[in-house]
């Protein structure tokens, strides 16, 4: 495997904006980081429209833009940013070994891990042909475009739960589309919910199309599970909630997991289970999961993986 080995001090594993904050603090901290960027080039973020709660954007930005401005502040300070996929690790011993997508081998003094989390999806063809149009899978990103508006939101979790609770805040009418009778939320969310006057709960029902106008969400049609009886929503939006799974697949058996997938790391640091390896952004996060929060962590990714270079 290591025939064509390449070395390098720091390789960043992902690209939104939490591998693209690690490259930025490596690559000034001399790292000579190399980023291999991944499925989705830029990450999660490209995915949404218009993004108006980070920092330093006073009239807002979009996912892409955000994206390619992080790319050239990396890169300007010598990021080698790469196309490509990361296929096998292993971190058994330092350097670790990396094989890419490219047939290349790359031999690693320190990881960093920012491969992110992928949202699930109901898998409807008109959810997706709406992505970006009344489809959000972000309350936080994506609420506030709704405000004073129908919505509804599909998922019966602590996500669901907490996503209904904040667009009740900003919308007139929130519909709560779950495909069960009782909620998966922890008691005190459920209690949230039932307690909002505006949140309307539809009960054993599946969402089964996306309603639009061909350019925007008109409404959402859903089939009671137990009646198989149809019903239209009418919302302008529609957010789903039901969970996301982390991009973590090639990492399984090399570093500590937890029971949903995501990599553990000590908590208040981005260290994972073997010294050298970092983990930064929703890949470790199934909490905030924010663009900023995400950028804040791949900071604390780099700096600690300068400071195991030093220490050894
Ligand atoms: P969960 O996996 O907990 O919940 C997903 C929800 O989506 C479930 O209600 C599930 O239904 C529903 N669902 C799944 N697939 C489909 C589908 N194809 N069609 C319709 N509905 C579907 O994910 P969450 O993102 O809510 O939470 C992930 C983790 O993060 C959990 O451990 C949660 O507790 C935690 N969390 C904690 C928070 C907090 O403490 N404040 C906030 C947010 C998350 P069903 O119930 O029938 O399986």
């Amino acid at each position: 495997m290591e025939d064509n080995a390449e070395k390098t001090r720091c390789m960043i594993i992902g690209s939104g904006p939490a591998g693209y904050t690690a490259a930025i603090y490596a690559a000034r901290a001399d790292l000579k980081p190399v980023m291999y960027q991944g499925l989705q080039p830029g990450g999660q973020l490209t995915t949404t429209s218009e993004i108006d709660n980070f920092p330093g954007y006073p009239s807002g930005t979009t996912g892409t833009e955000m994206m390619e401005d992080l790319k050239k502040q990396a890169e300007r300070f010598g990021t080698d940013v790469r196309w490509g996929l990361v296929t096998e690790v292993n971190f058994e011993e330092r350097p670790f070994k990396i094989k890419t997508d490219d047939g290349k081998v790359i031999l690693a003094e320190t990881v960093i891990i920012a491969t992110g989390a992928t949202a699930r999806w109901l898998g409807l063809e008109s959810e997706r042909r709406y992505q970006g149009f009344g489809v959000s899978a972000c309350a936080t990103c994506d609420g506030f475009f709704f405000r004073g508006l129908n919505v509804a939101i599909v998922g019966g979790g602590d996500t669901a739960a907490e996503e209904a609770t904040y667009l009740a805040k900003l919308c007139k009418k929130v519909y709560m589309v779950h495909r069960r009778g009782e909620l998966r939320a922890s008691k005190a969310m459920q209690h949230k919910v039932m307690n909002t006057a505006n949140i309307e709960m539809v009960w054993n029902s599946k969402p089964v199309e996306v309603v639009g106008d061909n350019k925007v969400v008109t409404g959402l049609m859903v089939e009671d599970v137990t009646t198989g009886q149809s019903r239209r929503l009418d919302v302008d939006g529609v957010f789903v909630a039901i969970g996301h799974t982390p991009n973590t697949e090639v990492f399984k058996g090399q570093l500590n997991l937890d029971e949903a997938a995501y990599i553990v790391t000590i908590p208040g640091t981005t260290k994972t289970s073997i010294d050298g390896v970092f983990a930064a952004g929703d890949v470790q996060d199934h909490h905030y999961r924010q663009a900023v929060t995400a950028a804040g962590t791949g900071c604390m990714a780099a700096i600690e993986a300068e400071r195991f270079l030093s220490s050894n």
